[in-house]
């Protein structure tokens, strides 16, 4: 069975030798750096977890191309079943992490790829699906990690990729060969990239028909010559090398682990490229990869909202506040906001339908809208934790505080709330809270799969206004005749501007 094991996932990334700079400083092995190791540790729980019978309905899946069972994070989506399953594994990843695992995006990368090549081949001809087709087995059969890289750095927002000052501000084909291409550019906020095996490319706009150099689609090993990481910093990132009571999520990571990954003219054989000039698709594709990555949000933010609101619950009892029914009744405002998004994923995935390749796309309006709530949501929910938490979480001591036998007893003794619970208990708590609460969560719940506007776009556009004029007309001038109005289930990505 092609499911790699924690360890073997882990062992293969020492074995890729990936060009890594942390603070600034190249890193020896990615798999021994104590700063990217949460976030392997995180990715080594989806190996895990695709090996515990228990899980296996939602961690694997049944490839199409070989009959296998696979992991989901390597699967093509072919019903709304399989779109369902995936929201529920994220939330039990959610559950079980408290954080962003980071598959997804390689994997919604994956199902974009195989929605696209189909459509560039039966409109010009190409051969992409079938040479996709295969690289997607090998995928399959290694159970490689792979990172999805969309994000562009942009340079000067109002100019277009060809109108660039410099060039390289989106990735482009610098290159054509016989026998490959070779890109240059860069991808930002790039989620578990540098603890991949594999990155795939995509175009990260819509392209205008001169803009073939800019509409490149391919895979790259994370260890390929010229390709490079430079790590992000997070909000109280050495705290995880600190250890004691301060940490927060002790074994996991908080976000992605993100990083810029640059392309420095790197040389990629014909057999993994993708998309090459065909800029027509371009949009298509970007529609394709954020509209099954924004519904995702309501299931990997709802397993990460299900972990804060256990963290805030127990804090109550911490501080013996759990019966007040002001404090009962916020939590139940963070368990509605949190199953309104969840409820949201599960719909958009169940109102699925086929496209062109056989694959399933959710529903884009329910999609987007996930999203978008989860730009708010992920703040209100964390806006309540605060608020139960209390003024403490601002002030909390540090595990110093706790070993210096001249303090020690006036911290343990003037922090201690409810005797049934150890101080530091508490602040373990709050500092899990504030790890969750914290600047780079919250910003990348607003901005990973797209910012917010990028969702109202597709709003209006999904919500056909001049057809609710109708419908008003109807109801108000008195025609019941329901023919021609819209089922719910057949609504279609509308195309990026670029
Ligand atoms: Fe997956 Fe959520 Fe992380 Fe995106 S933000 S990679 S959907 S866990």
């Amino acid at each position: 069975m092609p499911l790699k094991t924690p360890a073997e996932y882990v062992d293969s990334l020492r074995e890729l030798n990936i060009r890594a700079y942390v603070n600034g400083e190249r890193v020896e092995s990615v798999a021994d750096h104590p700063s990217i190791a949460p976030h392997i540790n995180t990715v080594a729980k989806t190996y895990e977890l695709s090996h515990d019978p228990e899980h296996q309905d939602v961690m694997t899946a049944e490839s199409h191309l070989t009959g296998e069972r696979i992991h989901r994070y390597t699967h093509i989506f072919h019903s709304a079943d399989d779109l369902v399953k995936k929201i529920q594994m994220l939330r039990l990843l959610g559950q079980v992490t408290g954080t962003c695992f980071q598959r997804c995006v390689g994997l919604d990368a994956l199902n974009a790829l195989y929605a696209i090549t189909y459509e560039i081949d039966q409109g010009e001809g190409t051969s992409y699906h079938q040479r996709f087709r295969d690289y997607l087995t090998g995928v399959q059969r290694a159970d490689l990690m792979l990172a999805g890289a969309m994000t562009d750095p942009k340079g000067h927002r109002a100019k277009r990729p060809s109108q660039q000052d410099d060039p390289d501000q989106f990735v482009r084909v610098v290159e054509r060969r016989d026998d490959g291409v070779v890109i240059r550019g860069a991808k930002l906020h790039n989620t578990g990239g540098i603890n991949s095996h594999e990155i795939l490319v995509m175009p990260g706009t819509g392209l205008s028909d001169a803009e073939g150099d800019y509409a490149i689609a391919c895979a790259v090993p994370a260890n390929a010559d010229g390709v490079l990481f430079i790590f992000g910093r997070q909000s109280n990132d050495n705290r995880k090398l600190e250890g004691g009571c301060d940490i927060g999520n002790p074994r996991f990571g908080v976000v992605g682990g993100e990083a810029m990954v640059v392309f420095d003219d790197v040389f990629v054989p014909h057999d993994r490229v993708f998309m090459n000039g065909e800029s027509t698709y371009a949009g298509t594709m970007v529609n394709y990869f954020a509209t099954w990555h924004r519904a995702n949000y309501g299931g990997c933010k709802g397993g990460n909202a299900d972990v804060l609101i256990g963290a805030t619950a127990k804090m109550t009892k911490v501080l013996g506040t759990e019966r007040n029914s002001v404090v009962r009744d916020k939590l139940i405002e963070m368990i509605h906001m949190n199953e309104t998004t969840y409820a949201s994923a599960i719909g958009a995935s169940a109102m699925g339908y086929p496209l062109p390749c056989g694959s399933y796309m959710v529903d884009p309006m329910m999609a987007n809208t996930v999203k978008q709530n989860i730009t708010r949501n992920v703040y209100q929910i964390g806006r309540l934790s605060h608020d139960l938490a209390g003024g403490f979480l601002a002030t909390m001591p540090g595990e110093q505080s706790f070993e210096n036998p001249e303090i020690a007893r006036f911290v343990e003794k003037y922090h201690q709330a409810n005797p049934e619970y150890e101080t530091r208990d508490r602040v373990k708590l709050g500092r899990y809270i504030e790890n969750m609460t914290s600047v780079t969560t919250m910003v990348e719940a607003m901005h990973g799969a797209g910012s917010p506007q990028a969702q109202r776009i597709v709003m209006l556009g999904q919500a056909d206004i001049d057809k609710k004029i109708e419908m008003a007309d109807r109801v108000i001038d008195g025609d019941d005749d329901v023919e021609g109005l819209p089922l719910p289930g057949k609504r279609q990505p509308v195309e990026v501007e670029g």
